[in-house]
């Protein structure tokens, strides 16, 4: 399965490579300069170090409670009011602007030969233009949906991947709450290409697209995505005023355990879904009444997170999303080695406001927030194509689960239907639960087949 990746990333995308030979950000806005910058990690803050690093510096971790790693960006010169502190920390990366520069040369240039759609990191106006894209590839199955409208008037925008004439659960996939994050859009537009792409030459992506409704959001903050490229790499939030923590402002315990500053990294808004973002992905998940599951997408850490970060306590599904985040965590990590562990967010500190604490106490629905491998923002871009190889192993693992628990089974009962006009009793759509299991199957096999030739 994995080396279909591969294969794909030669797949050569010509129309891609006639509109995107150079990546442009479009934005006059000033560019944050990061010289004489470091990146430095402290094992087992103090408070008084924390709320030096916030002060002084950026953040750059999920959460900042005492007695965590806590990894900031910091002006060079204020490291001896660290060590005034007695923290004990280290230099992890010794020159930010270094860094941050060579990867905006390196996108302010032509793609790399491969030119391929993978081979480097996409603007949120190249990643909407390939979603219409892989809508074109397979326009009986995939379907663009219009989620909202952001801040600054973007469109956030998604894909439906589904079988027709089938009434499927729902899968749902979000990625790039946070802007600097920039390897989640990746990894999120990789699951939706390869689902629209082996749909009828991979057996493991054929039942995950038989069995289930994906619907992927690859891009749920496109103002402080596009923030993030043409002026501020590190940039967290939404773009409203000093920008909101999105995936702190969903209706859960809203506003336990975040920062009241609105300068603040996890400035949780002024009220739950008070952003047009969140809310925008409130109406949708409401408009989905079969949706079993929801994995958000951020970056960096190695880990499958489990709900909740606002309770110790369970809830309905028991230690069942913990259990499924460990074997996700060994299925992503057996695909390159690459370290990811399954954790319950807020083990030290509560925290409320978190999209995947909502969707399963809202909504009933199962989910967990992947956070990528590594511990940087600014990766490599050889690093897309291994991650999205060792996280399409979580996510069809994770959707094998759930269409076993809640997929829907063609009726066992080979007796003839005995009033056969479909249009009695399913409103003339020929249902998975209505279909007789041996006309489903040929059913399925005829639009296999059909879909197949119309490709060819
Ligand atoms: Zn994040």
């Amino acid at each position: 399965m994995y080396a279909r990746v591969v294969i794909r990333v030669v797949r050569v995308l010509v129309p891609l490579m006639l509109v995107c030979a150079m990546h442009t950000v479009g934005s006059a806005a000033p560019r944050r300069s990061y010289a004489n910058h470091v990146v430095v990690r402290v094992p087992a803050a103090k408070s008084a170090t924390i709320a030096l690093l916030r002060q002084r510096g950026v953040l750059l971790g999920h959460g900042a409670v005492p007695g965590a790693t806590i990894s900031a960006i910091l002006p060079r010169t204020n490291l001896a009011d660290l060590d005034k502190l007695g923290a004990a920390y280290h230099v992890a990366v010794a020159d930010v602007a270094a860094v941050v520069d060579a990867e905006r040369s390196r996108l302010a240039g032509p793609t790399s030969q491969l030119g391929t759609w993978f081979s480097d990191f996409k603007t949120g106006d190249e990643i909407d233009a390939y979603l219409d894209t892989l809508a074109g590839v397979d326009s009986d199955r995939v379907s663009i949906i219009d989620v909202g409208t952001s801040f600054e008037g973007r469109r956030i925008r998604g894909v439906r991947i589904s079988t027709p004439g089938t009434n499927n659960p729902t899968l749902l996939i979000t990625g790039t709450q946070h802007a600097r994050e920039w390897i989640s859009p990746m990894v999120t537009m990789c699951l939706a290409d390869t689902l629209v792409r082996d749909a009828d030459s991979d057996p493991s992506i054929a039942a995950v697209v038989a069995g289930l409704d994906v619907i992927i959001v690859p891009v749920v903050n496109p103002d402080g995505y596009a923030f993030s490229w043409a002026s501020e790499r590190f940039w967290r939030k939404n773009r409203n005023g000093s920008g909101v923590d999105l995936n702190r402002n969903w209706d859960v315990s809203w506003g336990v355990g975040t920062n009241e500053l609105p300068q603040a990294n996890d400035y949780a808004g002024t009220g739950p879904f008070s952003e047009p973002e969140t809310a925008a992905m409130r109406d949708l998940i409401a408009s989905l009444p079969n949706l079993v599951g929801y994995i958000d997408y951020h970056s960096a850490l190695g880990a499958v997170l489990y709900p909740f970060a606002y309770t110790t306590e369970l809830g309905s599904f028991g230690d069942r999303p913990q259990v499924w985040a460990e074997s996700m965590s060994a299925a992503i990590t057996a695909v390159h080695g690459e370290p990811h562990q399954a954790l319950r967010p807020g083990q030290n500190s509560p925290t409320g406001g978190l999209a995947m604490d909502y969707v399963m106490t809202s909504h009933d629905a199962l989910a967990w927030t992947v956070e990528l491998r590594g511990m940087d923002f600014v990766v490599p871009p050889e690093s897309i194509v291994p991650t999205c190889e060792e996280n399409l192993a979580g996510f069809v693992h994770i959707a094998d689960q759930l269409i076993a628990e809640y997929g829907v089974t063609p009726d066992p009962d080979p007796t003839p239907d005995p009033d056969p006009d479909p249009g009695s009793d399913s409103g003339g759509c020929a249902t998975a639960s209505h279909a007789p299991g041996a006309t489903w199957a040929l059913l399925m096999l005829i639009v296999a087949l059909l879909a197949r030739r119309r490709r060819s």
